[in-house]
């Protein structure tokens, strides 16, 4: 199975690298790629955060690099597209089993601030998936469940 990762912390996925998960990646079953979504942005800065349209609080994380990120990806289109989200519907074990028999290729995008604009969810999201009923601060660590499920 290939799972790409996009996030703007890519130095939070170091757990991944270790015990059975880092078997099945030096086995070739499984193939995970972490893709900084900030290599992607075309603010000279590498700014990946705006202000939310029609002006509400707290920042968002802006649609151009994650867009970027997301079809830069090879066969993103029939990848199932997972967005971590406390919407969503909750991760199960049930999902998780769901996932691994039906798909070979999956991505999931983490939010940071508060959350991605609605637009990238429109555009290019399968599905909102939550890991539980409580607000973390990133998708970083929800991200890992799914990985690691
Ligand atoms: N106000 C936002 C909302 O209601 O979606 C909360 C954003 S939260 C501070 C930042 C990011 O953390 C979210 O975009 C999401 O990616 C992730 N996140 C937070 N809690 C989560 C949960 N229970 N399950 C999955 N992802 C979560």
């Amino acid at each position: 199975m290939k799972i790409d990762v996009l996030t703007l912390f890519p130095e939070m996925f170091e757990p991944l690298k270790t015990s059975i998960l880092k078997r099945a990646t030096d086995n070739g079953k499984l193939d995970i790629n972490i893709i900084d979504i900030r290599e992607f942005s075309k603010d000279k800065h590498k700014k990946c955060d705006d202000y939310t349209f029609g002006g509400g609080p707290g920042m968002l994380m802006m649609p151009q690099p994650i867009y970027d990120a997301m079809t830069s990806i090879e066969g993103y289109q029939s990848a199932l597209k997972l967005y971590m989200s406390p919407k969503g519907e909750t991760f199960s074990q049930k999902k998780s089993k769901f996932i691994a028999m039906n798909y070979d290729h999956i991505i999931i995008l983490c939010g940071h601030y508060e959350g991605v604009d609605q637009r990238i969810i429109d555009l290019l999201i399968d599905e909102e998936v939550s890991i539980g009923d409580y607000v973390l601060t990133g998708g970083e660590i929800p991200a890992m469940v799914v990985v690691d499920a």
